[in-house]
């Protein structure tokens, strides 16, 4: 195996190396591995286990495969082992991961901007039907992934997507993950900004680069010049969220550090504006800064939220100007509250060239392999050419003419895609629970659509916004923190003292200008069978008791 370098290949700022162990930081001079983590990536970078894969693993089978690709490389490339089928979730805490390992994978494939070609669509729905056993979900960074992948046939399956323009380079492991952009980018009437230049020269640059392969962990982008606050700024590493200048025009205003998971976090902004043609100059500074100084001691501080947590906006600003970017930015102004309350672009809207747009829901971002072909020959038969994943876990059709539009909507709704679907299915997303993943508690995809389903069938007069997010275990994939309702996975008691699958309930979170985190209601867990009757009981009391222009977060 080649060694990666010992030191990034870009050089970080000298600093004096500390005596002590210290948080693991490089720009410190500390490149001794503290966990093993940090020794596997210093091992082989994990861009190089492609070569492993196409060369050995796929042709000798999953035995061959080396453990720390296994478990650790292969996430770099965008694969996971899935959980090994027939493990209820009480018995992840006391096996071992290994143990919970299946000889199939999950592959996530990145879709920057949750940009789609009608042509992509179809060779993604195309892969899933013939590797991935129809499998293929929308999930909430725009993104598709895939179940029941077979190492032997990744190769073929990198083969299709890359002769489209896809990849899943970097779509897991410490790296820079995909890119979310607005999903109406350069579409939108309203539109600040187009971020979208940003987010491919970026892409041109870094992806896939040595140069930031090896971060202290993952690194979430977002990057959105619409006035929807529509990529869930707040809570990715760093954020380009489009604003006027009063002086300069239209550009972005520089958010960094937020993140989910344990010890949330929302991001903070910098005060600065950054134009357009500086953004990936910026973002390079920060994903610098995140890999020199980010902590690499222990995994659960090891992302870039703590760091600017210990320094604070002025500092971050002033090493960013001072050491990575040698000049000051230019000041500049928050976002405004957006006029709408949804931000996921869906229903029938008029695009700036005269043609629409239309979005729609599947539930719980589920789909499959057949429906993404489908929805593909659809907008085709309607003349759009291009389609947009959201970061709620849908989907949109762009470029539609006027006398084309209801037709289109019936096609999607003969498929069970709503346009204009009902608040619960508008605002609820699920992770990938137990289905899937090794470390859930919880079923969770299922529960998400079974509870959209009852209460659209108890509550039809409900119409307020409302968003209920579904983790399967403590972790943060489906957002439940910035959630009305946000459901946690885990195991808890019922009427007869039986363990049994349920969720910890958290009240009131919310993104958006006034984002916070929701109340962890004490004491109070659901069982998965209690839940619809417990969510129809808050919704049904919000819906009476609210004043005027009450939202359920306040
Ligand atoms: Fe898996 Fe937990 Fe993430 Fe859900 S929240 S996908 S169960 S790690």
């Amino acid at each position: 195996m080649a060694a990666t370098p010992e030191k990034p290949t870009t050089a970080a700022p000298r600093r004096k190396v500390s005596r002590h162990r210290g948080e693991g930081q490089w720009a410190v001079g500390h490149f001794t591995p503290l966990n093993g983590n940090e020794q596997f990536k210093k091992d082989d970078d994990g861009l190089n286990v492609r070569t492993r894969i196409e060369t050995i693993y796929s042709k000798r089978g999953f035995d061959s495969i080396d453990p720390n690709d296994l478990r650790g490389r292969m996430r770099w490339w965008g694969l996971y082992t899935q959980r090994r089928q027939g493990i209820d979730g009480g018995k992840t805490a006391i096996l071992e991961p290994e143990e919970l390992d299946d000889e199939y994978f999950m592959l996530r494939v990145r879709i920057d901007g949750g940009r789609l070609t009608t042509e992509q669509l179809r060779v993604i729905g195309e892969i899933s039907q013939e590797f991935a056993r129809g499998t293929a979900d929308l999930t909430d960074r725009q993104n598709v992934q895939y179940h029941w992948i077979r190492i032997e046939d990744v190769p073929e399956i990198w083969e299709r997507l890359e002769a489209v323009g896809l990849s899943t380079t970097e779509a897991c492991g410490d790296t820079p993950r995909v890119i979310l952009g607005s999903p109406v980018a350069g579409v939108a009437e309203n539109e600040i900004i187009d971020g979208s230049p940003a987010i491919d020269e970026i892409h041109r640059r870094h992806i896939g680069s040595p140069e930031f392969s090896n971060l202290p962990r993952k690194f979430k982008t977002a990057i959105s010049g619409s006035p929807q606050l529509d990529v869930a700024h707040e809570i990715n590493d760093v954020a380009f969220v489009g604003v006027n200048h009063p002086e300069h025009g239209p550009g972005f205003d520089l958010w960094v550090g937020g993140g989910l998971s344990t010890n949330p976090k929302l991001g903070v902004r910098l005060g600065a504006w950054v134009p357009l043609d500086e953004v990936p100059d910026v973002w390079t500074g920060v994903i610098g800064i995140f890999r020199d100084y980010g902590y690499r001691r222990l995994r659960n501080r090891a992302r870039l939220k703590f760091l600017v947590a210990d320094w604070g906006p002025e500092k971050f600003r002033q090493i960013l100007e001072d050491e990575y970017l040698e000049r000051k930015l230019v000041d500049g102004p928050a976002p405004e509250q957006p006029a709408g309350t949804w931000r996921d672009h869906l229903g029938v809207h008029k695009q700036k060239d005269g043609r629409f747009y239309v979005g729609f829901a599947p539930r719980v971002g589920r789909v499959d392999g057949a429906t993404l072909t489908k929805i593909a020959d659809v907008a085709a038969a309607h003349g759009s050419g291009r389609l947009r994943t959201t970061a709620e876990q849908k989907m949109i059709v762009l470029d539609v003419e006027e006398a084309q539009v209801e037709s289109l909507v019936a096609g999607l709704e003969a498929l069970d895609l709503r346009v204009t679907p009902s608040p619960f299915r508008r605002g609820t997303m699920a992770c990938t629970g137990i289905e899937f993943c090794k470390l859930a508690i919880v079923e969770t995809k299922e529960r998400g659509a079974t509870l959209i389903d009852e209460l659209e069938r108890r509550i039809p007069q409900f119409d307020q916004p409302i968003t209920i997010n579904i983790n399967g275990c403590p972790n943060a994939c489906a957002r439940i923190q910035v959630a009305d309702i946000g459901l946690k996975g885990q195991l808890v008691l019922d009427d007869e003292g039986n363990q049994v699958e349920g969720f910890q309930v958290h009240l009131g979170g919310a993104l958006g200008l006034e984002a916070g985190f929701g109340r962890k209601v004490r004491g109070l867990k659901v069982t998965s069978a209690e839940l619809p009757d417990y969510v129809e009981r808050v919704l049904t009391r919000f819906q009476e008791e609210r004043a005027d222009d009450e939202r359920f977060a306040t």
